[in-house]
């Protein structure tokens, strides 16, 4: 049966309505939650990451800097400049340094490349991660390019050029896989559109989900070397589970990297960011990484099953850590976010902001096995009405 809220939860949805115009385009923090009498954010679906990620970073960060005289050099000292830290992001990006930008998080690097190398007009499908919306500078138009739910949202390539041909546009922004449904492009495919879009001024591709589309990764990175019109976006965030330390690079030519750092970005990266970037370096890190990244894809495939087995919702296929799900059931997506909230501790994201996306969805993040499953039993509760 389709949900119904209790009075309380009513009450409590006002609530949450007020909190969320306050953070815009972006889900209010558990933190800002707190304030809310009634609920108490045990299981955050909401933001993204791989948590057993975090965990493993934990225990690096522990044994070798906790009671160390190296937590006191992390705080008292400068980090090294933009050009040192690309150095260590050689390995992992698998191109030259002089052609990594590193950034604050992937969000520094978007304003950035927004604000330096898009002139005129930018296509952007939607829906999509908000700040390539948002950041557009003035003067600079955003086209939308709309991917559709019928087609599982994944883009067409060849409507993709015939608008950037028609519309005239000097500029192109394509996440792979996608924010907020997962798709992915096929690698094939991707390599010719990158190619047809070679006359651009600028081609933004954002990987930044690209450690969950499988076991073999497939970077267009390399690409930028043929087409130096290519951006490639890559946050840490999601993937090595560290939000808080703000990392990410993006692969760009030589040239651009330059025209960057002569506007700033000397020290914008800090000292635990910088410590992190020397774990991507080291065998036994990287070793244990692997483990949990295939696990972090194995658990989100299983998800996936799990969900797809609930008639009331409809659950759409993703290479990401994340699922879109759309309630078919005539139930409205913030009844169930509320519901959630209010009786199991689950956080989810609401996509009633995200433009682009018009019916009753809500974003659900892959979190370990156990929770999962503790989300899975949670929705079929709810929709058993019980
Ligand atoms: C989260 C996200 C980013 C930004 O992440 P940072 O935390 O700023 O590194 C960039 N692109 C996409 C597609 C994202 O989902």
């Amino acid at each position: 049966m389709t949900i119904r809220l209790t009075n309380t939860e009513k009450k409590i949805a006002k609530k949450l309505t007020e909190i969320k115009k306050k953070s815009s385009s972006h889900s209010p923090s558990p933190a800002m939650l707190l304030s809310v009498k009634g609920i108490t954010v045990k299981y955050d679906f909401c933001y993204l990451s791989n948590p057993y990620a975090t965990e493993l970073f934990l225990k690096y960060f522990n044994k070798d800097t906790v009671n160390s005289s190296r937590f006191r050099k992390l705080v008292e000292y400068y980090p090294s400049q933009n050009r040192v830290l690309a150095e260590k992001l050689e390995q992992t990006a698998g191109v030259p340094a002089k052609n990594i930008f590193v950034g604050n998080g992937a969000t520094e690097i978007i304003q950035a490349v927004l604000q330096n190398f898009v002139r005129k007009k930018i296509l952007v499908p939607v829906p999509t991660f908000s700040p390539y919306l948002e950041f557009v500078p003035k003067g600079v138009r955003a086209v939308r390019h709309q991917l559709f739910k019928e087609n599982q949202f994944r883009l067409n390539l060849n409507e993709l050029i015939a608008q950037v041909r028609k519309e005239k546009l000097d500029a192109a922004v394509i996440i792979n896989p996608n924010n907020p449904d997962g798709g992915q492009i096929a690698f094939s495919g991707f390599k010719k559109l990158i190619g047809s879009l070679r006359n651009l001024e600028t081609v933004i591709v954002d990987e930044s989900f690209i450690h969950f589309s499988g076991r073999k990764m497939e970077s267009v990175s390399k690409l930028v070397e043929k087409y130096p019109n290519l951006i490639v976006v890559k946050s840490l965030s999601k993937d090595f589970g560290i939000a808080g330390l703000r990392l990410g690079y993006a692969v760009m030519s030589e040239s651009r990297v330059s025209k960057l750092l002569e506007r700033g970005f000397l020290w914008n990266v800090s000292g635990f960011g910088e410590y992190f970037l020397g774990l991507l370096n080291r065998g036994d890190f990287m070793c244990e990484y692997e483990k949990v990244r295939l696990l972090a894809v194995k658990e989100r495939d299983d998800f996936f099953t799990a969900l797809s087995k609930i008639p009331e919702i409809k659950v759409y296929p993703s290479k990401a850590n994340m699922f879109l799900v759309e309630l078919r059931d005539g139930s409205r997506a913030q009844d169930l976010m509320v519901k959630l909230l209010v009786e199991y501790g689950i956080y989810v994201r609401l996509c009633a902001d995200k433009v682009g996306l018009k019916g009753e969805f809500v974003r659900v993040a892959s979190r370990k096995k156990k929770e999962n499953n503790y989300f899975i039993r949670a929705l079929v509760s709810i929709f058993r009405g019980v």
